[in-house]
């Protein structure tokens, strides 16, 4: 596999805001049809998952609640449920695909704990493996991200259609 090493945060920073839809990014991918456009990888009811478009490693994904809520005590014991529900289910398929050594798995609540978007929560699951930096130095500038977005939703979004119809937190 190459590694890359890539100032992802930069591109982030000075990227133009005009080709994303404004808006919160969870209600987006919680109600845009076209999945891909969103990178949103399942939904249910109560939950959702999605790439993360400025991901730290491969296979970094988002778990969130449809409800747009800002803090765990906010939500319901049905999205609590579906959420914590997906994010298992998310963690398997991430290691039947890339076959991690560890996974990095949070949640940020307001700015100044990191959270990119702060009002509506969600579960980051990032995979890990052994020799690649650790997850303090991730936070700062530089991430290891070797395979396209478009390549990492191919590879997962079959698992996770896979697991519609199973009971999800239903
Ligand atoms: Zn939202």
């Amino acid at each position: 596999m190459n590694i890359l090493f890539t100032p992802w945060r930069f591109s982030y920073l000075t990227a133009p805001k005009g080709d994303q839809p404004s808006g919160c990014i969870f209600c987006i991918a919680a109600t845009t049809d076209d999945v891909r456009q969103t990178l949103t990888l399942f939904r249910t009811p109560d939950a959702l998952v999605m790439l993360n478009r400025y991901p730290y490693t491969n296979g970094h994904l988002m778990v969130a609640p449809v409800a747009h809520e800002a803090r765990l005590f906010d939500s319901a014991d049905r999205s609590l449920r579906a959420l914590i529900r997906l994010a298992a289910e998310a963690q398997r398929i991430l290691s039947d695909v890339y076959r991690p050594d560890g996974f990095n798995v949070g949640m940020n609540f307001g700015q100044i704990a990191g959270a990119g978007v702060a009002d509506h929560y969600h579960l980051h699951i990032v995979p890990r493996w052994s020799g690649d930096v650790n997850f303090m130095t991730v936070t700062a500038d530089t991430r290891i991200v070797p395979e396209e977005l478009d390549a990492t939703f191919d590879k997962l979004a079959p698992h996770f259609a896979r697991i519609r119809g199973e009971a999800l937190g239903e």
